[in-house]
């Protein structure tokens, strides 16, 4: 249409409110101020009977990944049966893959991270969830090959290890960093210090073991640590979600 024809028709439809004028290409949706993301690695019971009600309570999202590793087959005192992953999945979080026996990836040919990402897949299909998209690294060990397979299967966003808030824009989806890692001496302090950085830009994604994880004590969060945190992020007002949610801020291209 030409150019002097264009513009009255636009004004046109602008005045009956009909958005038909855009002639920019539509980008990513903008990330808001206070945009954190909660993780919880590992498989630990304590993420049904403690954490999800606290989650629930006060309204966030959060991403719980899965590993058949450790004595996750053994011990289903301390580790989640299948059957209350179900129902993290039903009551509404998401349920991530940590592959099935939390090898480092970097010791692993792209065939054998292929195998155990699907065996976790698998057993999601198995018990009515859906396919993982999201993915959390054992021992925050990112390898080529590993980002390689992920991009592969289609996962589209992942989390390692560092201590930053990140930008989508500019940051590998299937490499991202968290803010903060949550260990015994772990502060509150620490904690506001990396939820403030979800700002400008940027995502906060926290990350969490057992709360308690009496198998792992490196990785253990005290429980009423843990509810300091968390009131702490309600008091902060930031939007907390499960990281499947930032698929919704990738620029197109890395869809
Ligand atoms: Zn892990």
């Amino acid at each position: 249409m030409p150019r002097l024809l264009a513009w009255p028709l636009c004004l046109l439809l602008g005045l009956f409110g009909l958005a038909g004028c855009a002639s920019a290409p539509a980008g990513p949706a903008k990330v808001p101020d206070g945009l954190v993301v909660l993780t919880f690695d590992d498989s630990v019971a304590s993420h049904a009977t403690f954490v999800a009600p606290l989650l629930k309570k006060h309204g966030f999202g959060a991403t719980f990944y899965i590993t058949e590793g450790f004595e996750f087959l053994q011990d289903k005192q301390h580790y989640l049966t299948w059957e209350q992953i179900k129902q993290l999945h039903a009551d509404g979080f998401e349920i991530g893959n940590h592959t099935k026996a939390h090898k480092g990836l970097p010791s692993q040919k792209p065939v054998e991270i292929a195998a155990d990402l699907e065996h976790i897949e698998k057993r999601c299909a198995e018990h009515g969830l859906p396919r993982p998209t999201t993915f959390s690294y054992p021992g925050y060990a990112v390898s080529a090959a590993g980002i390689a397979v992920l991009r592969e299967r289609g996962y589209l966003l992942a989390r390692a290890g560092g201590a930053r808030a990140f930008d989508l824009a500019k940051d590998d989806p299937l490499a991202l960093p968290q803010a903060f890692d949550s260990k015994p001496d772990s502060t509150l302090e620490q904690f506001k210090a990396a939820i403030v950085q979800a700002r400008d830009g940027k995502v906060a994604v926290l990350t969490f073991h057992g709360v308690p994880d009496i198998r792992h004590p490196w990785v253990n969060t005290d429980p009423v640590k843990f509810e300091a945190y968390m009131q702490a992020l309600k008091a902060s007002g930031c939007k907390v979600v499960a990281m499947r949610d930032l698929a919704f801020y990738l620029p197109p291209a890395k869809h």
